[in-house]
């Protein structure tokens, strides 16, 4: 660890692998004799193409993902989804149901709404999103053309365990705060998505990864850029792609295969979180309020029950270097953002911190 660096737990932009940073730092004036800058090159240059293709390669091999799927590197964030999706998916029945299960679960329906008739089949906002509701293939109608869930909830800190059945339809899932974290299994999607500036690089791209028959359907007037197969037929290289974005994301594949994938890194994620919820469970200051069952492993949201004390918490960190405990702006309270990049360190050095901090303020 370089200690002039800050452990910084944002939720997103968040860390990146300190050996990806160095990389990325020889390579910066001189691409590996190319004498050029990745952000300076061409996308169409054969340097380019090498390094988008073993990117791409590089996250099929990580996520296992199936030959029918296509993988589309696409601007816009997560957010360009949330449009994207039912523009190119409701192509019959023009219905689709929606599992609200936290802020962006919530958006996605909203913005869904424009283009079709939108159910939510199910919500945990009762009780706050807390929980994931369980759901079976009878909570969907039967011939909506596909159901969204948001697969890890990054303001609230809940995380579905299980994959839902929904038959035949399409199952799309927003994967942006929790993909590499965990093996899945892709074929039981239609569509995962994830903006990749929370587990994976910085920000500027999405990636989506479909099942390619269900390309081809966007309306007539669908803009050229929102339309799924434009990107398809094209290997992501419609228009310019994010470079330097999709290359650093290539440079963070790369180091995920050499420290043996994914299965290794669940391990060490479920290790750091298992500590600090069980640290907080013990405590008689901090709660945890998702169901335990439902926690994610990426996203740790806790309070003391005290918004003076939880501000004082948030800028006491910040002075003994760990910056961005700050609950989302929308709910208040403390999250540590412990994605891949977050060193099992620094979860031993919040713990810490948190329990100096419940002492002197009990
Ligand atoms: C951050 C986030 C988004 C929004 O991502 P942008 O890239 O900023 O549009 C959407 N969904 C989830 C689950 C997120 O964590």
């Amino acid at each position: 660890m370089n200690y002039d660096r800050v452990y910084n737990f944002s939720a997103g932009p968040s860390m990146l692998p300190e050996k990806v940073l160095e990389q990325v730092r020889d390579d910066l004036l001189n691409y590996r004799g190319t004498g050029e800058s990745v952000m300076e090159m061409s996308h169409r240059s054969k340097e380019y193409m090498a390094i988008i293709e073993a990117a791409e390669a590089d996250l099929r091999d990580l996520l296992d993902i199936p030959e029918n799927y296509k993988v589309l590197f696409i601007q816009g964030g997560a957010t360009t989804q949330f449009s994207m999706i039912p523009l190119n998916l409701m192509r019959n029945s023009h219905k689709a149901d929606y599992v609200v299960t936290g802020s962006w679960a919530k958006k996605a329906a909203k913005e869904a709404k424009k283009f079709g008739d939108i159910r939510i089949a199910a919500s945990s906002e009762d009780d706050t999103f807390t929980y994931i509701p369980k759901l079976t293939r009878e909570d969907f109608r039967s011939d909506a053309d596909y159901v969204h869930i948001c697969f890890n909830n990054t303001i609230y800190g809940s995380h579905y365990s299980y994959i839902p059945d929904t038959g035949d339809i399409p199952l799309v899932a927003d994967m942006s705060s929790c993909i590499l974290s965990e093996k899945i299994d892709v074929s039981r999607f239609g569509v995962i998505y994830f903006g990749v500036q929370k587990n994976v690089a910085p920000a500027g791209c999405s990636v989506v990864i479909i099942r390619d028959d269900l390309l081809g359907y966007a309306p007539e007037d669908c803009p050229v850029y929102l339309d799924y197969k434009t990107h398809a037929d094209n290997d992501s290289m419609y228009n310019t792609p994010p470079c330097f974005t999709i290359y650093v994301a290539g440079e963070v594949f790369r180091y995920l295969k050499a420290e043996d994938g994914i299965e290794a890194m669940h391990e060490k994620d479920v290790r750091k979180a298992e500590k600090l919820y069980s640290y907080i469970d013990s405590s008689e200051l901090y709660t945890a309020p998702v169901r335990p069952e439902d926690r994610s492993i990426m996203n740790c949201v806790f309070v003391t029950g005290d918004e003076a004390l939880d501000k004082k918490f948030v800028a006491e960190a910040k002075e003994e270097g760990m910056i961005n405990l700050n609950g989302h702006r929308s709910i208040g309270g403390m999250r540590a953002s412990i994605y891949n990049a977050m060193p099992e360190e620094g979860v031993d050095k919040l713990i810490d911190f948190m329990k100096k901090f419940e002492q002197e303020n009990r």
